[in-house]
């Protein structure tokens, strides 16, 4: 997936136009609030967005520095009756962080993180992964969270965030300990005095509750190094590609919980990733060789330094066009096979359609973990994810034809659970798919911290 650099680029650009200046005088004692709004020469720079065919207007955007920027924010909403989307990475697949004639409270430059004592930071919503990676890594320390260097550690965690590291070391969100956040009351709250609100951001957090402005998270001991094989296939047919990813489920389900696989067919190529940051005992060398056996090529990895691979993956520069979404969390291939003939014969016909598969379990499926977040698939241990992109505008309308045909394949063949941080804006069901049996309970939460729905998106958390 993609980073960019718009967030560096956008401040470099305020700053050379004298907003930073409005922006330092916003963050003096007697704050009046900084708006951005339509006919502003800054508002087309400031609604960018990472997926460019979300396509919003919002009626203002408030940049934040600090909290009481956040807290004015919020009580203009209420003054004037304005919804407000909260953006920190802006990486949502449907523009959640965004909306057309509201208000976005926009916590990008809020990107601060703090080390509390050696293993414990305390990170603003806006810092993204790779500068993540690049406060922690130094100092011999991880946060287990996703690939992409420009997506934002508010969104990934609060919608739970898996990457490399989660089956040794669990869900972004599992290391989260404590957050604050301003409510829709324009009221400073924390986790420290209600543990339900912890347990409702593990996993249910996104733009519901109120707007995250600090998050206290647990870090790990960094592996020095890790190794990435990759096998490839070309020239796939129905036959061979339904047999490997059957193949792939017998296989990644017996790599120890070090090492990531992700299963990726791109039309008619295939792609097996496998990453690893621990021993490369025999289940992997079993892995390598029996799957392997199954592929065109293996392409065997040597150890490299943790930073340098993390950097490789951090993926394309943005914005561009896509549609991505959950293909559904699956408890094993059996989940798959009615759907799976049909699914995979769409993306071989397709150019530019994706279907990937990662796998999760390992430390993910933790009863302790499940006791106190709302996160609801543990038991699920694979991940689906479609993806579209194309580079010229005729090939949008056939490829998101051939998108909604691989859901609804999917979806009418029992493929119903689906990751809250991979949304689809077609799921109809989407409060069962992403939070299950914890839907009534987020509501419960939601009724006491924006009874009134302040904060939404079309599939946030209702009161
Ligand atoms: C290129 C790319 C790669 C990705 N890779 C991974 C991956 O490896 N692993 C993974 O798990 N996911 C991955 N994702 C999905 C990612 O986790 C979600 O898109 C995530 O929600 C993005 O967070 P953000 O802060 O960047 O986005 P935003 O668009 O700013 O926010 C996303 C959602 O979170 C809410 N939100 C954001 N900030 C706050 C806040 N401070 N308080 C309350 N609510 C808030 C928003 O309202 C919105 O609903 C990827 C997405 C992309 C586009």
């Amino acid at each position: 997936m993609e980073p960019n650099d718009d967030s560096l680029t956008r401040l470099q650009f305020l700053i050379a136009s004298g907003v930073a200046g409005a922006l330092a005088v916003c963050a003096k004692s007697q704050d009046p609030l900084f708006l951005v709004e339509p006919g502003d020469k800054h508002y087309e720079s400031l609604r960018s967005r990472y997926n460019t065919c979300v396509d919003l207007r919002p009626a203002a955007i408030a940049p934040c520095t600090k909290p009481p920027h956040v807290m004015r924010a919020v009580q203009h909403a209420n003054r004037t009756q304005l919804p407000i989307a909260i953006r920190s990475g802006g990486h949502s697949f449907e523009g959640f962080s965004s909306n057309d004639k509201g208000l976005v409270i926009d916590l990008s430059r809020m990107d601060r993180v703090q080390f509390l004592d050696g293993n414990r930071i305390a990170v603003e919503p806006g810092c993204t992964l790779a500068k993540l990676n690049d406060e922690l890594l130094p100092r011999g320390r991880l946060l287990p969270a996703g690939s992409c260097g420009t997506v934002g550690i508010a969104g990934l965690a609060l919608g739970g965030g898996y990457g490399f590291f989660s089956r040794k070391l669990g869900l972004t969100c599992d290391s989260l300990e404590a957050l604050s956040l301003i409510d829709a009351a324009g009221k400073l709250r924390s986790t420290k005095d209600d543990p339900e609100l912890l347990w409702a951001c593990r996993g249910g957090g996104n733009g519901s509750f109120g707007v995250v402005i600090e998050m206290v998270f647990r870090t790990h001991t960094a592996p020095v190094n890790c190794t990435r094989h990759r096998l490839r296939v070309r020239g796939l047919d129905l036959p061979r590609a339904s047999k490997l990813l059957e193949a792939w489920f017998e296989h990644s389900a017996k790599l120890p919980p070090s090492h990531f696989s992700a299963f990726v067919l791109n039309h008619t190529s295939l792609l097996v990733l496998v990453f690893g940051h621990g021993d490369e005992g025999p289940a992997v060398e079993r892995f390598l060789r029996d799957f392997g056996e199954l592929c065109d090529e293996t392409q065997r990895g040597t150890p490299q330094p943790l930073a340098k691979s993390l950097v490789g993956h951090y993926g394309r520069v943005g914005p561009l066009p896509f549609k991505n979404a959950s293909a559904g969390l699956y408890r094993d291939f059996d989940d798959l096979r009615k759907a799976a003939p049909g699914a995979l014969d769409v993306v071989l016909q397709t150019p530019g359609l994706i279907f990937q598969v990662n796998t999760l379990g390992g430390a993910i499926a933790d009863p302790a973990a499940a006791a106190v977040s709302s996160y609801p698939h543990r038991d699920r241990p694979w991940l689906g994810e479609l993806q579209a992109y194309w580079d010229k505008p005729a090939q949008k309308a056939p490829l998101l034809d051939a998108f909604k045909k691989t859901q609804n394949i999917l979806r009418v063949n029992g493929i119903t659970s689906h990751y809250a941080n991979y949304p689809d804006i077609a799921f109809t069901d989407w409060e069962q798919a992403y939070y299950g049996g914890n839907y009534e309970r987020l509501r419960a939460v939601k009724r006491r911290y924006d009874p009134d729905n302040r904060f939404r998106h079309p599939q946030s958390v209702r009161p």
